[in-house]
């Protein structure tokens, strides 16, 4: 099947990030990630991000406005793109199908990343990244070749603000509540392809890899 529009859906830490990166090479898509999109606005502290930087340092969702109106402008000029982290709720759900209906396109398939709350505390835990490039680690799962270093650009390595045990918590209990109903949303359009994500990275690259080339 030529795969065009994909969602990446799963609890924080399930593993969308890491596996967006290796989706995108194989398929040609542009990867969309909405939490970057945001802390790129925070970090220029633009008008927007002063406005959403108390809520997301606090793992709150940011509110459907101004998610919609981010990425409207985002997939007006886009055909093909891998969307990681949006949509997050039904109503942001709803909106992307409307848009798409527009279009007359559809989403192809939903890959759902399942995993346990033990693991995505432990994971969020230990979660690194680089400032510079991007790259994206973690200090048990995918250490750095060199404690704090990133393996790309050798520059030292991050943590992002919003990445430690209390507000892994309360960003799983916010998933629980408004994102995981989109599971049942997708299932019923028969879109939802569900991947066991608490295996090593590795093994849920070939399990979605496989699944996708079907
Ligand atoms: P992520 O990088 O996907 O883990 O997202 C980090 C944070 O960005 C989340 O905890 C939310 O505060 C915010 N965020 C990302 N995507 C969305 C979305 N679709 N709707 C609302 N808030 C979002």
């Amino acid at each position: 099947m030529d795969l065009k529009r994909i969602i990446l859906l799963g609890a924080p830490g399930s593993g969308k990030g890491t596996q967006a990166r290796f989706i995108e090479e194989d398929f040609d898509l542009e990867h969309i990630s909405v939490g970057e999109i945001l802390r790129e606005e925070m970090r220029n502290s633009t008008v927007t991000g002063l406005k959403i930087a108390d809520a997301m340092n606090k793992g709150q969702l940011i509110s459907d406005d101004v998610i919609e109106e981010i990425m409207a402008n985002k997939l007006s000029t886009l055909d093909a793109y891998l969307l990681d982290g949006f949509p997050r709720t039904l109503e942001q759900a709803k909106m992307l199908e409307e848009l798409l209906e527009s279009r007359s396109q559809e989403i192809d398939i939903v890959v759902y990343l399942a995993v346990s709350r033990e693991e995505v505390v432990r994971r969020i835990s230990g979660r690194r990244f680089c400032a510079e490039c991007g790259a994206l680690f973690h200090i048990i799962a995918n250490p750095p070749k060199q404690e704090d270093i990133c393996d790309v650009c050798s520059k030292e390595l991050s943590i992002r603000e919003d990445d430690n045990e209390e507000t892994a918590n309360k960003r799983m209990d916010v998933y629980l509540e408004l994102t995981a109903p989109l599971i049942d949303f997708y299932k019923q359009k028969s879109k939802l392809l569900e991947i066991d994500g608490n295996n090593d990275i590795d093994i849920i690259t070939k399990n979605i890899k496989d699944a996708l080339a079907k």
